[in-house]
């Protein structure tokens, strides 16, 4: 049996005979119902449901109305970024790019990487500007910062460091 962390949360995948799904949460647990072609499977379930998670988290910010974001922003979740293991997020094109572990982020964190990546549209560097953005998007990002540290240092190499 593995265990995965999602959202902060510990998650065991499970095999199941009966069904017809391949994959699929069902009672907090991922059940797969092909084992040994399972790890493909669970790579891309997840980065469905960070891709998702992701969408609705722009959603939220754009329906919040507290900065302008971009309509045409869309998300990719990607295995590395520049072959930096440090990297978790990067703003690119018209696209932020996210790497597939950070679906172990709990959702604080997550939101606050994402408001992070936004604020870097109009600004590439961390200034004064730049944190009025992310405190626009996100005021109480200070909690998704600190859960976004603390997960990294849990977890630096499923997390990214
Ligand atoms: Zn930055």
């Amino acid at each position: 049996m593995r265990r995965l962390t999602i959202f902060g949360k510990p998650v065991n995948v499970v095999e199941e005979r009966s069904g017809h799904k391949p994959i699929e949460f069902k009672d907090n647990r991922i059940v797969v119902r092909n084992y040994e072609g399972s790890s493909s499977l669970i790579k891309d379930f997840l980065t469905d449901l960070l891709y998702s998670e992701l969408c609705s988290m722009h959603e939220a910010i754009r329906a919040a109305g507290n900065v302008e974001v971009f309509g045409n922003l869309d998300f990719e979740v990607v295995e590395k970024i520049d072959g930096k293991k440090e990297r978790v997020a990067k703003f690119k094109g018209n696209k932020i790019l996210v790497k597939l572990n950070a679906v172990a982020l709990p959702r604080e964190a997550l939101k606050y990487v994402v408001a992070h990546e936004i604020a870097h549209i109009s600004t590439k560097r961390h200034t004064k500007k730049f944190w009025k953005v992310v405190v626009a998007i996100y005021p109480d990002y200070e909690t998704g910062q600190e859960l976004f540290a603390k997960a990294r240092l849990l977890n630096s190499r499923k997390v990214g460091g």
